[in-house]
């Protein structure tokens, strides 16, 4: 499918006239759209929640947008949770799904009434420790191992990963939970990443769907929630068909209808933690060619760097690129689109196709609405951008600003040398 950026050339002007280069920016008539057919696509189930990955886009702005829509939020750590409630948004509205979790996380997230998603039967009785009690509500993550694998050959790799609970440690977890006083249960998974096809949801739940059968014939456990956690993928490339969530929660109606309805359980809510499908193509990133170098290689020097998204860099990711007002000519130039930090990994393209670049014009790098703005790092005294919002109205707001020198030197604060910046 062709990538149209949802910003024209003549928008972006008008916005660098206030706020310069580079900035990610959102689209919130695509986030509205989308999180609405997020919520019709599970209307059947009537516990059904969509706890947004908090890491994936922890904007306080953007949030309070999906909360319209009835989305909570999944928080992996201390400052997620108190984003989350900062924004009043706790409670059961919160999911704490972490790993390798500090103490002072837990706390936290006890006090604020979130469910806490374990990720090792280890932290049973650490959690015990710290809280004295268990809560009432608990989750436990599986992990079954081996390969999770597609009819389309789209896979991932469970085997490989350091999350969740074996199948034997979570028949005994659950067992254990029981015997401490837990009295509602939920089971969690997130068994592949970025899934573009729309099986992936179904045939997840038809694996939990079976395990939570066998948990109730086994345990007498019958289980309040599963949750499918993320892993719903985008189309990083034009070569790739999008989901579709109709599909995605029509698939998922269908084997709840043939497992848990049969099984007397058709009482079981599903919850969902996407981040990436949730916002992830409804952000860019926008920044401005400044230089052109002519070597062994053609290069094209744009003001953002690997800082600013770093999935490239990272994952050897693709991100689609349009050069703003160039929509229609010819894709005749072959460049590496690079960013300045001290790395050669530090390059948006490689080798990729693009018409003719010209300093001073406007690159739109898609899909950054997801893990862009977040991944975000300092190196090399590199700063992070802003992050506006357009709105529906045509209009932009600043939903972050960018980050400036006195930013980068407040952990100095106790260090004279800087004092004048402090001033
Ligand atoms: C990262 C993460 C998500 C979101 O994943 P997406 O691929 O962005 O949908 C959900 N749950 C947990 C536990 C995660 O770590």
């Amino acid at each position: 499918m062709k990538k149209v950026p949802f910003v024209t050339k003549e928008k972006i002007e008008e916005i660098t006239k206030t706020y310069s280069t580079p900035f990610h920016i959102y689209d919130e008539k695509g986030i509205r759209e989308n999180a609405k057919a997020v919520k019709e696509a599970f209307a059947w189930n009537k516990g059904f929640k969509e706890y947004f990955a908090v890491k994936a886009t922890p904007n306080p702005f953007l949030i309070r947008i999906l909360h319209e829509y009835g989305c909570g939020c999944d928080c992996s750590s201390l400052t997620e949770l108190m984003l989350s409630n900062a924004l009043d948004i706790n409670g059961e509205d919160v999911m704490f799904s972490s790993n390798d979790t500090p103490r002072e996380d837990y706390e936290y997230a006890a006090k604020i009434g979130a469910i806490i998603n374990l990720d090792d039967i280890t932290h049973i009785d650490f959690l015990e420790e710290i809280l004295g009690k268990l809560p009432e509500m608990m989750s436990c993550r599986y992990n079954p191992g081996g390969i999770f694998q597609m009819s389309n050959g789209i896979m991932d790799n469970p085997g490989d990963s350091k999350y969740g609970f074996t199948t034997e440690q979570l028949f005994e977890g659950f067992r254990i939970l029981k015997e401490k006083g837990v009295k509602r249960f939920g089971i969690h998974a997130f068994l592949a990443s970025n899934t573009v096809t729309n099986e992936y949801y179904p045939q997840l739940a038809g694996q939990l769907f079976e395990l939570a059968v066998k948990l109730k014939e086994e345990t007498g456990i019958s289980v309040s929630f599963i949750n499918l956690s993320g892993g719903v993928g985008i189309p990083y490339t034009p070569e790739q068909e999008p989901n579709d969530i109709r599909v995605i929660g029509d698939g998922v109606r269908k084997v709840y209808e043939e497992i848990l309805i049969p099984a007397g359980m058709g009482d079981v809510a599903i919850y969902t933690e996407m981040g990436r499908f949730m916002m992830g193509p409804y952000g860019a990133l926008v920044t401005q060619a400044i230089h052109e170098k002519h070597t062994h290689k053609e290069y094209i020097g744009v003001d953002a760097c690997a800082v600013n998204l770093m999935r490239p860099a990272m994952y050897g990711a693709y991100h689609h690129i349009t050069v703003l007002g160039k929509e229609d000519h010819p894709c005749d130039h072959q460049y590496d689109v690079t960013g300045s930090l001290c790395e050669n990994n530090d390059k948006f393209a490689i080798d990729r196709m693009l018409p003719e670049i010209e300093k001073g014009d406007y690159l739109v790098i898609h899909d950054t609405g997801a893990h862009g703005h977040a991944m975000g790092y300092n190196y090399n005294g590199k700063l992070r951008s802003a992050e506006l919002l357009l709105k529906e109205d045509g209009s932009v707001q600043l939903i972050r600003r960018a980050e400036t020198p006195k930013d980068y030197f407040a952990t100095f604060d106790c260090f004279e040398v800087f004092e004048e910046i402090f001033q």
